[in-house]
């Protein structure tokens, strides 16, 4: 299986001289060759990486560039088109590639060969050919027997470097169990975080206090001289500012998805629910949108390494339906309470929701229903669990 392990790098002054360099000179190929790509005809990926080796000859600077890594610039920009091209295949709208500027373009990657992981004194360094030995904060451990393929090297706007590892272990993923007996739907919102079938409601997250402090860095930036030293201090401390939040938001996605993977044997979660959304002003929206896709993709990746199953259902009307007897109430959002004209049922609009994402999961996997279904045994009283809670404890569980 693959994965991704995120650590930070402790260059020297030296190294980070070294690979803003690097990093300036791969910007300036993606640039070049982006460049051809609109004013030569007959310009393709093949044709242009056989052209590095004469560019080096006029341009002797990239000698001191690895070769491999070269070529992947040239493969990036080819990958970013056909990307572009799929995406406008499949009727999205889409804009066009676009010239590089230096704030822009802030990785680079080895792939296969010219990188290796050292770990001789106690200090683990990451070998790259052409910059050096770079330590390597290593906070979790990479799992045994595993390969490292690739690292990708990034700098964030706060001017700090990353090693984003991309290995590979040699086991195959766990089978999926065909017995299900831990399954779990979960419902997700703007006004609550996660709503699931085992009774819980998971708050959102309160960032108010990093949204204030960001906020403020901003206002200061905004008053300093542009392109004065000050102004560009305080542009660091906004992008400081910036990655807290990320921080902390990323580490409570973690958190929730790896309880909701590890305890369960299925879970089931609905597509960007884009009727409920439009509700909500777009500036609230396109934050849920934003984490809701990471939480998938956290959810995702968690579950195949677990396991355990994880379907996305089609979210038409989950939250209008009733889990017990199917009939469909129409009630406007702020209708949080569910009381079904047909057979009775009454339930948390959210919980109702949670249990038909559940069913809709269940028959997707081909299980049919769960063995109790609401009306039979009353849904579970819902516990509210507070965002800082999972961020602590690691889980929403009681
Ligand atoms: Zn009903």
């Amino acid at each position: 299986m693959r994965y991704n392990y995120r650590y930070r790098l402790a260059p020297s002054d030296t190294h980070r001289e070294t690979l803003d360099s690097h990093r300036d000179l791969y910007r300036q190929m993606y640039n070049h060759f982006f460049h051809r790509l609109n004013h030569e005809d007959g310009a393709t990926k093949y044709v242009e990486i056989n052209q590095l080796p004469s560019i080096k000859q006029w341009w002797d600077v990239l000698t001191n560039l690895y070769s491999r890594t070269l070529q992947n610039v040239v493969e990036k920009l080819y990958t970013n088109l056909s990307r572009l091209k799929d995406a406008k295949d499949a009727g999205r709208k889409v804009g066009l590639l676009k010239w590089k500027a230096p704030t822009e373009y802030r990785s680079f990657t080895y792939r296969q060969s010219g990188l290796e992981l050292k770990n001789t004194s106690g200090q683990p360094v990451l070998r790259l050919s052409k910059i050096g030995e770079i330590p390597v904060r290593m906070y979790r451990d990479i799992p045994d027997g595993a390969k490292l393929k690739q690292v990708t090297v990034k700098k964030e706007p706060t001017s700090e470097w990353f090693a984003i590892f991309g290995i590979e272990t040699p086991d195959d993923p766990p089978e999926k169990p065909d017995e299900l007996t831990d399954v779990v739907g979960i419902d997700v919102g703007i006004l609550k975080y996660a709503h699931d079938t085992d009774g819980t409601a998971v708050e959102s997250l309160d960032l108010s206090d990093e949204r204030e402090r960001l906020k403020h860095a901003q206002r200061d930036h905004s008053r300093k001289q542009h392109g004065s030293a000050n102004y560009r201090n305080q542009q660091r401390v906004v992008a400081c500012r910036h990655a807290e939040l990320k921080q902390k938001r990323r580490d409570f996605l973690h958190k929730l998805s790896n309880y909701y993977a590890r305890e369960h044997d299925l879970v089931a979660v609905e597509d960007l629910n884009a009727a409920e959304m439009m509700q909500f002003d777009s500036n609230s929206r396109n934050r849920a949108a934003a984490a809701w896709g990471t939480f998938l993709r956290l959810l995702e990746y968690k579950c195949e390494r677990e396991g355990t199953h994880f379907v996305v259902i089609d979210p038409r009307n989950t939250t209008m339906e009733c889990a017990s007897c199917g009939v469909k109430t129409d009630k406007p959002l702020w209708v949080r309470e569910l009381s079904c004209p047909a057979c009775g049922f009454e339930a948390n609009r959210d919980a109702n929701a949670a249990w038909n994402i559940l069913v809709r999961g269940l028959k997707k996997v081909g299980t049919g229903c769960p063995e109790s279904m609401p009306a039979e045994t009353a849904l579970p009283t819902d516990t509210v669990v507070s965002a800082k809670r999972v961020v602590e404890t690691g889980s929403p569980a009681r």
